[in-house]
């Protein structure tokens, strides 16, 4: 369990189930009463320690002295119900965080589907500095706390109604940058005791940690891996991506042969396509040996332009060539054209834009 600051309370939705034992033990009630309190949490959604009736009143007490109920404010709302929602929200010390539910594309997946898929961040900016990304322009701020994060399922599934079946981690911040963190908000997410989501339908993104997706590689759980490859040589991808700097490709490739063979899992590769930068042919045919390589999926996605930087999405004709040359080579590749223009799609930008209109400039 994490531990608080002084002076704060430590969140209620970063604690686990061996965490809230210990306290038992400590506050000598009987074991029981810890799933007792995460069923109050998690099955029936209470939001206060008072609700909980069938504890008694000294342990809620006890509760309410150590926990909060951390406050994840809704402070803007854009999209609608069966579009894209996108939500930011504000944090204890006023950070700003986005949060995205996507409901199931019809065409992807059958008119009937509920698949609900909740894009969360992990940190507030990103120290990446990805140079086409909108969560790094302003630099990093901190962690997100475990209950920060599980705090952004929870608090979306009761502003909507709806609940989440798919976990993106593809929000602001680099994720495995937070392992410490992260690895409780997995166990929370997926325990039968939380808000159970299965393994496989959770997905962390990196921007290539190499020796954090071997750690991911051992956890007692069957997360799915997605990489931001975004360049198949190190000439392309250090020109956009720093982090190849750190761990340059052949590094990168290796750790990710080395999480697909002890999960026996295909990873993914995620390649936004910039105009000019990764989208010629011999880039699409470089990136057909690397997913041979590590016998990866590809997923690419036009890019998004984010205001005050320079990139721009090829032609559709050119993302068409790039989609020809990685089919001829066998590579299992889609090409994700969304329509997410309007509502400040790409990780990052309602926070950013709503920092500019108030005047607030970069954190
Ligand atoms: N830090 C992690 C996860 C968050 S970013 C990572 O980099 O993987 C999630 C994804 O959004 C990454 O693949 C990232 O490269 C991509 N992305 C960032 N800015 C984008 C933009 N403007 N258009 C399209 N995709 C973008
Ligand atoms: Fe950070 Fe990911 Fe954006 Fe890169 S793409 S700056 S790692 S959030």
């Amino acid at each position: 369990m994490e531990m608080s600051v002084a002076g704060q309370k430590e969140s209620i939705y970063g604690t686990t189930l061996s965490g809230l034992r210990e306290c038992m033990q400590e506050w000598r009630q009987p074991a029981y009463r810890a799933a007792q309190v995460l069923e109050w949490l998690y099955a029936k959604r209470v939001e206060g320690f008072a609700q909980m009736s069938s504890l008694p009143a000294a342990l809620r007490a006890a509760l309410e002295e150590r926990f909060e109920f951390a406050t994840l404010e809704p402070v803007r709302v854009l999209g609608s119900e069966d579009t894209t929602r996108k939500y930011l929200f504000r944090l204890g010390d006023g950070a700003l965080i986005e949060t995205v539910l996507i409901p199931a594309s019809p065409a992807l997946y059958g008119e009937t589907s509920d698949r609900r898929t909740l894009c969360v961040s992990t940190q507030v900016g990103c120290a990446y500095g990805c140079k086409f990304c909108a969560s790094g322009l302003d630099g990093w701020s901190r962690n997100l706390s475990a209950g920060e994060i599980v705090g952004q399922i929870v608090r979306v599934e009761k502003l909507s109604g709806e609940r989440v079946s798919n976990l993106v981690f593809m929000g602001m911040g680099e994720p495995l940058a937070n392992f410490k963190n992260l690895q409780p908000a997995l166990e929370i997410l997926n325990a039968p005791w939380g808000v159970e989501i299965g393994a496989r339908r959770i997905t962390i993104s990196t921007s290539g940690l190499a020796p954090q997706i071997r750690l991911l590689a051992e956890l007692p759980m069957q997360v799915r891996l997605a990489v931001s490859l975004h360049g198949a040589t190190d000439l392309v991808r250090e020109q956009i991506m720093p982090v190849n700097k750190k761990y340059p490709l052949a590094q990168l490739l290796e750790a990710c042969e080395y999480f697909a063979q002890r999960r026996k899992q295909r990873i993914t590769f995620e390649y936004i396509l910039i105009r000019g930068v990764n989208d010629r042919v011999e880039d699409a045919a470089a990136l057909v040996e690397v997913a041979r390589r590590v016998e990866a999926k590809v997923n690419c996605i036009p890019y998004n332009t984010v205001e005050g930087l320079e990139w721009e999405r090829p032609e559709e004709a050119q993302q068409d060539a790039f989609m020809a040359v990685l089919k001829r080579g066998g590579t299992a590749a889609t090409l994700r054209r969304e329509k997410g223009h309007d509502i400040a799609a790409a990780c990052g930008q309602l926070r950013r834009q709503t920092q500019v209109e108030r005047g607030q400039g970069p954190a």
